[in-house]
């Protein structure tokens, strides 16, 4: 637990009356194996009781969600409202979530998840965290939504730009996609060039232009782009191997003076966490200015997670253009774009690059990220550290796990954002992550879900730590993979 607030709230009032490792309670063991009556019970699920964790020990019950999955699937394609969450590529019931706290996630079946998705990014301090309910709900009780700007929105373009140093003026809209679509649109009108250039396996919202050889559902679901875009739309793209600066090279040659700007997650996430190989991001800035073409670093994702001032503090590279989401937003739906004064002064009032958006800057949303920041920027100078250490004892105990048992995985971690690839590895672009057996990770994130543990349902998305989590979240953790790897024999060719 890396956030301050009391521990037994944070858990709902629901944390075990007991700590990992002391002895349990006969009587509360036997009252939790009748609380399930009717669910099989293993030598598995008997170990991790006395191993302390007796909410990971019991099967899960699907009936209400899987009711809640059919009656969706009547109204809503897949009965999703994004593909991944469908859990396609996984199997497995898609639990019908009702509510969060901390690191933690409750569904229609009562059961309790230790949470690895964090709404796939936003929430860095976890489910329901103090300050930020209470926000949104000051904000709501004085009116939704005006269509008119209010003065939140200021305060939170203020905690961006002292966070990004090349971001002097910022945008809001109300998704990433609506971010990375509006920064490419002014590196166009900026650049007066067309090509735009980006990476296999990147991610950048659901956009025309930019879902060619896209990550993320894209990916997981095996299709190359998308039906309903037409080739000349995605003609003026061109798609790089990432990590591969000849390869930059040689298309900076060939569309010399053509390329308006090169968009890159800084750390992937979208094919699981990638990481920049060292120096790559230098290059990437290096060739972009000899080209005259603009760097936008996405860090819609890696924006206030890798630090305060995202993956180009942390690399110490200076972008043209910013596109953030998740974070900002604080779990509601944001996004913003932002750079310096003389490119963002084009944009429509001021300039002729039309952009715009009846909900953009809604004082609910604006509420919910300033709580998040102010949190951030007033914890920034330990908070970052202890979810790097605390992501780091999580991913090497599941990867020793993993060795012990002899399943060949490999592991990337960047902070608090990081993926088990189901390949000896490494994982360094597109390439290599498309190597993976994701049926055997199909049959560890199960075995992971069934001890209450919810990682992201892909191979292909980056797992999420949060300030909530706690030291006994980690063991309990590592606990269940020990488990899912020995039991569900979910190893490469096993
Ligand atoms: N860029 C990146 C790096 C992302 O990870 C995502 C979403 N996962 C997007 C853009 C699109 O954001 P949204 O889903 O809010 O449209």
């Amino acid at each position: 637990m890396l956030l301050a607030g009391s521990d037994a709230g944070r858990n709902g009032g629901a944390s075990l009356p007991w700590t990992a490792g002391a002895a349990v309670p006969t009587v509360v063991f036997v009252a939790r194996i009748r609380g399930r009556e009717g669910a099989p019970v293993t030598l598995a699920h008997f170990t991790a009781i006395f191993m302390g964790y007796a909410d990971a020990a019991m099967p899960r019950k699907v009936e209400a969600s899987r009711r809640l999955q059919k009656r969706a699937e009547q109204m809503i394609p897949g009965g999703v409202n994004s593909p991944v969450r469908a859990f396609h590529s996984v199997g497995g019931d898609p639990p019908f979530i009702v509510r969060g706290q901390g690191s933690h996630l409750w569904d229609a079946d009562e059961n309790k998840y230790i949470d690895y998705v964090g709404s796939w990014g936003p929430l860095i301090l976890g489910h329901a965290a103090p300050g930020v309910p209470e926000a949104v709900s000051a904000a709501a009780k004085k009116g939704t939504s005006f269509g008119a700007s209010t003065p939140a929105e200021a305060d939170l373009a203020e905690i961006v730009i002292s966070a990004f140093p090349h971001v002097e003026k910022v945008r809001f809209v109300s998704s990433g996609t609506e971010a990375t679509m509006s920064a490419i649109r002014l590196a166009r009108a900026y650049t007066k060039r067309k090509y735009i250039m980006k990476f296999e396996g990147c991610y950048h919202g659901h956009a025309d232009a930019l879902l060619v050889k896209a990550g993320s559902g894209v990916a997981t679901l095996g299709i190359p782009g998308s039906a309903g875009v037409p080739e000349e739309f995605t003609s003026l793209t061109l798609a790089l191997p990432f990590n591969d600066t000849d390869a930059l090279e040689q298309a900076f040659k060939k569309f010399e003076h053509q390329i308006a700007c090169v968009i890159v997650e800084p750390v992937v996430g979208n094919m699981g966490c990638v990481p920049p190989a060292p120096l790559y991001l230098d290059a990437l800035r290096e060739i972009t200015l000899r080209g005259g073409a603009l760097l936008i670093f996405d860090e819609v994702m890696t924006g206030f997670r890798l630090a305060f001032g995202g993956a180009q503090e942390r690399y110490g590279i200076l972008p043209d253009l910013t596109t953030f989401g998740k974070i900002i937003g604080g779990g509601l739906p944001v996004g913003a774009y932002g750079g310096p004064r003389e490119i963002m002064n084009m944009v429509a009032p001021l300039g002729p690059v039309y952009q715009a958006g009846t909900l953009s800057g809604n004082p609910l949303a604006m509420a919910a990220g300033l709580a998040t920041l102010r949190y951030l920027r007033s914890h920034k100078s330990t908070i970052y550290a202890d979810l790097d250490k605390l992501s780091s004892e999580l991913t090497e105990g599941v990867m020793a796990a993993a060795r012990n048992a002899g399943v060949p995985i490999c592991c990337n971690r960047v902070g608090s954002m990081f993926t088990w690839f189901f390949t000896p590895g490494p994982v360094t672009d597109w390439t290599s992550a498309a190597k993976c057996d994701t049926e055997a990770f199909g049959r560890f994130f199960r075995a992971m879900l069934d001890n209450s543990i919810y990682l992201p349902p892909s191979q292909f998305e980056a797992a999420f730590l949060s300030a909530a989590h706690t030291e006994r979240d980690v063991e309990q953790t590592i606990a269940a993979a020990r488990q899912a790897f020995a039991t569900v024999g979910c190893g490469i060719g096993l």
